[in-house]
């Protein structure tokens, strides 16, 4: 995972004056980096029975979808507002940079399901926790948490359930 830190660009004052925003897009053009990745979350997963990988929207559609690819799994988008066309579960939630809604199909996921929520930055927290919690009324055998990258300073796991057993590959 060191040469994909490397291909990790930092970009000061993004969005706003004090942040560092970790672009993971310049890891995700490497083709060396995007297939480490892929390679990385696949053996987490490998022996867990998943059979849906849900990806927030819009970098965790990228990896999740290799995921769920490299799992034999579905993959699930949990998307903002108003993007997805049939009946939706949504919720709302405080974000690192303001407030926000997100939802899932409510056919997405069933009670059999074992279930990977993945994004590609693990910040706050509140946006995994908000997903976390839309996929829990579900009620599915196991929700596992993933992200790529966890910036351990603001403290996000502390939002997430122990029994969700969250994964990070890269923690700043
Ligand atoms: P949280 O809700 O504060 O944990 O923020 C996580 C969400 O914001 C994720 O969907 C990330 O894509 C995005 N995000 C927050 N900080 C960063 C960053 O430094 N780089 C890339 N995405 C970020």
């Amino acid at each position: 995972m060191e040469y994909v830190k490397t291909k990790i660009r930092d970009v000061i004052d993004f969005p706003q004056k004090g942040v560092i925003f970790r672009d993971l897009t310049t890891a995700f053009k490497d083709p060396k980096a995007i297939h480490i990745l892929g390679w990385n979350l696949s053996q987490i997963y490998r022996d867990k029975g998943v059979t849906k990988v849900v990806g927030i929207e819009s970098r965790g559609f990228i990896c999740g979808s290799i995921l769920a690819f490299e799992l034999g799994a579905g993959f699930v988008p949990a998307r903002k507002p108003g993007k997805l066309p049939s009946e939706v579960i949504s919720t709302s939630y405080d974000k690192e940079y303001g407030k926000d809604t997100i939802e899932i199909h409510s056919d997405a996921i069933t009670p059999d399901d074992v279930v990977v929520i993945h994004d590609d930055v693990l910040a706050t927290g509140g946006t995994m926790a908000a997903v976390y919690e839309l996929v829990r009324r579900f009620n599915p055998r196991k929700i596992y948490i993933n992200a790529i990258v966890e910036l351990s300073d603001l403290g996000g796991r502390a939002k997430l359930p122990a029994e969700a057993e969250t994964t990070a590959l890269i923690t700043y």
